[in-house]
């Protein structure tokens, strides 16, 4: 499962590379857009499979560990969460204008995958996963109404925060009272990682 995962990932990672490097970002962007509509039934699939940045930030990560310079806070700045969307707006209006007043495209793709990579050097994947990105802030909207979904069978479930170790986005958690994990589903990936070390089948991908 976790090697079919990676070859998605990757195959989707040189379809991105290709269309960028060839001057065909529109067709990755009506992708996003197809899969907006894709995650109000299935969740943010496109997150967890399709992204580029999330495929790139798995071994940053890893090299983030490695060297030991991940930090576990968030800077300031970054904790009302506005970010994301003042990223969005901006990144929007910075394509429109270098196209309407220089006539060209600004590789606006490209500069938030190279910035996904740096952030995620210093800070957890969840920070860039749901205070930064502009992509991940609209799949959040669509992503909030998902049909399916990863759920947790409650009463599988043993507490043991295996789950809550392994997830990008920090969408899991084992609530303190109930000590039984919870899947927060706009900010859920639906990547997988949570169901493969759940020690107890607890988590399914379901209605
Ligand atoms: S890994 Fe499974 S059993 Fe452990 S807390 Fe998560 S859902 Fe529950
Ligand atoms: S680890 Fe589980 S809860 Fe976290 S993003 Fe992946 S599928 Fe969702």
């Amino acid at each position: 499962m976790k090697h079919i995962i990676s070859a998605v990932r990757i195959l989707f990672l040189a379809l991105f590379l290709f269309l960028v490097l060839n001057g065909k970002m529109i067709i990755w962007l009506a992708l996003f857009a197809v899969s907006l509509i894709g995650a109000l039934l299935f969740g943010r699939v496109y997150c967890g499979y399709v992204c580029p940045m999330n495929t790139l930030m798995i071994p940053a990560e890893w090299l983030s560990k490695k060297l030991n310079i991940q930090t576990d806070d968030p800077p300031k700045w970054l904790r009302s969460g506005k970010f994301a969307w003042f990223a969005l707006v901006g990144s929007v209006a910075a394509m429109l204008l270098a196209k309407r007043i220089l006539h060209k495209n600004i590789p606006i793709l490209l500069i938030w995958l190279v910035a996904s990579i740096l952030m995620t050097l210093r800070y957890k994947p969840a920070v860039f996963h749901n205070l930064i990105c502009p992509f991940g802030a609209i799949q959040k909207v669509f992503g909030r109404a998902a049909k399916f979904s990863k759920r947790v069978k409650k009463e599988s479930c043993i507490g043991c925060k295996l789950c809550e170790n392994v997830c990008p986005s920090e969408a899991i958690e084992v609530k303190s009272i109930e000590k039984k994990a919870e899947i927060e589903t706009s900010i859920c990936l639906q990547c997988s990682n949570c169901q493969q070390v759940c020690p107890k089948d607890a988590i399914h991908y379901s209605k």
